[in-house]
């Protein structure tokens, strides 16, 4: 890798004017930028990405430039060092790219229409005007807008409008930000708007191919979440307004522009009346990590983006602490615990992943930076570690010290230690920076030897691995006061263990609260003593302990087939962690069967003796009385119920599908309409039903809907509509770029589709790549299909298709890890499908 030096270093812009007048129907935009800032050398370069730059003048003087585009650098010959204003005048093309300056294209009413919105993390402020597009280049902007505006427009930015002159809009000065940061948007647009305690403007934009309410639920969150953060961070929100706007294309989930927010749809806009409360739930971490970004990102942003984690992490933690705040009775963290938790351990276990922390330079490995089960996931439970630690008051403290030192600026991670360390009167960043510069985590085996209770530690892995001897700092959390609070040493003796166990009166256990980034090995007396009792533990602990035992059978510790006969002592619980951890344990199973064949009747007969008790309980429609545990256990069940194939499961969904056939099938309870549109095109699906479910998706507004939507129809068994399925996926008025992901995922899930998916993408890969190539999502494609494949001839053609694509920038760490993935899942199975299906056959019968 080349080192490239920071363009910052050379020239240090303190304000900016940015003109830009943006033409949506020749798609061109014409611009001029003048910059203020220090040279600090006579040779230097600005950040340019396909801009035709016309005239370059310093002081008013034109004077010579170059531009080079592998660097994205725009030299300029200064003829002294010191203060300097450049003028630059440019032309751009509007690409739909969905980065930069780009269209987002939606129908009202069966018109076309478009909305103007901005993508610029990572790099992209670059493609619209000149700028040092680096995080550290915080500048003070002034943005004017023209465009061929029509009346009813409303155009945003970072700031206020303050004039608007012969069809300029002029916004007021921003604060001092990064590049990366700023964003504006024009189109029509409906909107609602409140006001928070302190007086900042809160407002959700959106297209009017959404009906008004569809902006309540979000509204409400976002003003409360920045009244929750403002008393959290004893920090006001530092500008005038905060605008969450949906756009209809958006490839990221969101995006924290300081004060306009901007959203892919089904994060921002859902139906009150009737969304399930999972998607409801998801939609308001999405607003509070943006939210939580506008103090720690925005107003305090990482000095360079191998600090990428110092925004991710936290605002990962902080969607959960301030969700957790404003709606207690959601018990949010049970989520983190669902989602978060297991996807991080899955991945972190993988040898060759990234740390948290990663040094970085070349711009396309930046992208790649964004792996969402490291730095978002792992980071998160690394901080929530940290939380538990040193407790809420440090935290906030340090904060408020890390904000008040920093704020207007940038910071380091060790900024953020020393100041929660220093607030804590604790070594902080000495026990941090294993978890943060190492990658792994460690698997602690506690066992009794010789009668002395004994725990070490050491790397977990899924698949092959280098130990190289890592150690952590581990925060114990035991419930036996005589084991350590922190595990600094690879192994320590607790002590006598019969004397500890009669003086405690309890099984041992660590990690209690599951909030250490580690999972515990217990040995079999430990274990048994522990199962023995398992009926008196909280929720969060037995998920605990199926997830550790999941994970160890991944890793090949114990078998899989030690856990099947456990499943059952667990499947009539009424907590929604415990069954949804239960059914991830489950589903796990899938893959050591082939279709139709004895093994799976087999399986299917398991599942339905795991769910048939609790489908019963709570019935196929949700009541409106019913716990928030029962309202978020039905879907696993009924899932579980039809893939088991339960007539009177399968009946039922059938009977609720005719029932609103002829009036809306959207009407269905949003908690589970997916089951039963999947289970009609499953089981009933004609053509037509197909044709039908297609238009609706096409003509709805409603994400969630559109998600059930395309699980149902990837779901088909029939190879015509399969072909038919495949035909849309490159027709962007049915399924947009942004959405395809899903649909090819599940097409690849579905044992009658995969060919035909892995087929797709295999041939229209370069499609793919010009399509959504350069953006976030494109590497996705491959952790999804690594996912899923689980036979030899897959990992082969996996291989054979990948492998080439090693050196491509920005891939190699996916596909290097993609592929021993696969190869993992193929081994595993070879080595454990008799047993794991023996012990699954013994249980069912
Ligand atoms: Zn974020």
């Amino acid at each position: 890798m080349t080192e490239l030096t920071h363009f910052y270093q050379k020239f240090q812009p303190t304000h900016y004017d940015i003109y830009l007048d943006i033409n949506r129907e020749t798609k061109m935009i014409s611009g001029k930028t003048t910059i203020t800032g220090e040279a600090k050398v006579k040779n230097i370069s600005i950040h340019q990405s396909g801009l035709t730059i016309k005239s370059v003048q310093a002081g008013g003087q034109d004077v010579s430039f170059t531009t080079e585009d592998q660097n994205d650098a725009l030299n300029i010959d200064l003829t002294k060092i010191g203060e300097v204003t450049l003028t630059i005048k440019y032309t751009a093309p509007l690409t739909d790219s969905m980065m930069g300056i780009y269209p987002s294209y939606y129908e009202v009413g069966g018109v076309k229409k478009q909305i103007i919105g901005t993508q610029f993390e990572t790099n992209f402020a670059r493609q619209a005007f000149p700028c040092i597009d680096e995080p550290e280049a915080k500048a003070k902007f002034d943005i004017a807008i023209k465009f061929d505006e029509k009346i009813g427009e409303t155009v945003l930015s970072n700031m206020p409008e303050i004039k608007t002159e012969n069809g300029v809009h002029y916004f007021d000065t921003t604060v001092r930000m990064s590049t990366y940061l700023i964003a504006f948007a024009f189109g029509e647009l409906q909107s609602k708007i409140t006001t928070t305690k302190s007086g900042v403007k809160v407002g959700v934009f959106a297209t009017k191919a959404h009906k008004a309410n569809e902006l309540d639920f979000a509204l409400d969150i976002a003003k409360r979440a920045i009244e929750f953060y403002e008393d959290f961070y004893q920090t006001p929100y530092p500008l005038p307004h905060s605008w969450q706007l949906a756009l209809p294309d958006f490839s990221a989930g969101a995006m924290e522009n300081w004060g306009l927010v901007t959203y892919r749809e089904a994060y921002l806009t859902l139906d009150p009346d009737n969304t399930s409360l999972d998607t409801k739930q998801l939609v308001a971490t999405v607003i509070t990590h943006e939210l939580a970004h506008q103090w720690f990102g925005d107003l305090v942003t990482m000095k360079w983006w191998d600090d990428l984690w110092l925004n991710e992490s936290f605002a990962n933690m902080m969607e959960y602490v301030s969700v957790d705040a404003i709606e207690p009775d959601w018990h949010i963290w049970e989520m983190f615990q669902t989602s978060d938790v297991p996807a991080a351990l899955q991945r972190d276990a993988t040898d060759g992943v990234q740390s948290v922390h990663v040094d970085v330079e070349d711009p396309a490995e930046i992208d790649a930076l964004f792996d969402s089960a490291i730095v978002y996931a792992k980071g998160a439970r690394m901080l929530v570690m940290m939380r538990a630690l040193v407790g809420d008051d440090a935290l906030r403290k340090g904060l408020k010290n890390y904000f008040a030192a920093h704020q207007y600026n940038n910071a380091k991670g060790a900024d953020l230690w020393n100041a929660i360390g220093e607030a804590a009167g604790m070594d902080v960043a000495t026990i941090m920076n294993t978890w943060l510069e190492q990658p792994g985590y460690p698997v602690v085996k506690a066992s009794i030897i010789d009668g002395e209770l004994t725990l070490s530690q050491e790397q977990f892995f899924i698949g092959d691995g280098v130990d190289k001897e890592r150690q952590w700092q581990i925060p114990l959390n035991s419930n036996y006061d005589a084991a350590p609070k922190i595990m600094a040493d690879k192994t320590v003796v607790v002590g006598t263990y019969d004397k500890l166990r009669k003086e405690n009166g309890k099984p041992f256990r660590v990690n209690v609260g599951n909030n250490s980034h580690f999972i515990v090995k217990y040995d079999d007396e430990l274990l048994k003593d522990i199962l023995d009792n398992v009926d008196s533990l909280d929720a969060i602990s037995q998920l605990q302990i199926l997830q550790d035992l999941r994970l160890l059978a991944e890793g090949k510790q114990i078998s899989y087939a030690e856990i099947v006969p456990l499943l059952p002592k667990f499947a009539a619980s009424h907590s929604n962690v415990v069954i949804a951890t239960l059914y991830r344990v489950a589903n796990d199973l899938k893959k050591f069967v082939t279709p139709n064949s004895d093994e799976a009747k087999s399986l299917e007969k398991l599942f339905d003796k795991l769910s048939s008790d609790q489908v019963t309980r709570l019935g196929w429609q949700p009541k409106s009385s019913e716990s928030n545990d029962d309202q978020l256990t039905r879907p696993y069940v009924l899932n579980a119920s039809l893939y088991a194939k339960n007539p009177i499961s399968i009946e039922s969904a059938h009977a609720i599908y005719a029932d609103n056939e002829q009036q809306d099938l959207s009407a269905i309870s949003a908690d589970i309409r997916l089951f039963v549109l999947r289970n009609e095109v499953k089981n009933y699906g004609t053509e037509e039903v197909f044709d039908n479910l297609l238009d609706e998706y096409r003509k709805s507004s409603d994400a969630s809907y559109k998600e059930d939507i395309c699980a149902a129809l990837t779901a088909t068994p029939d190879a015509k509509l399969i072909k038919k399925l495949v035909g849309f996926f490159e027709d962007s008025d049915t399924i947009k770029p942004q959405d395809l992901r899903a649909w090819y995922r599940g097409l690849l899930a579905n044992d009658a589709g995969q060919q035909a998916a892995w087929d797709w993408i295999r041939n229209d890969w370069q499609w793919l790549d010009d399509t959504v190539g350069g953006d976030m999502e494109f590497t996705t494609y491959i952790t999804v299909t690594s996912m899923i494949f689980h036979t030899p001839e897959r990992l082969a053609e996996f291989k054979a298709f990948f492998e080439p694509k090693l050196n491509t920038p920005g891939m190699t760490r996916e596909i290097s890890m993609d592929i021993k993935v696969v190869e993992t899942r193929v081994k595993l199975i070879e080595a454990e499908k008799d047993s794991v299906n023996s012990a699954v056959s013994e249980l069912a019968d």
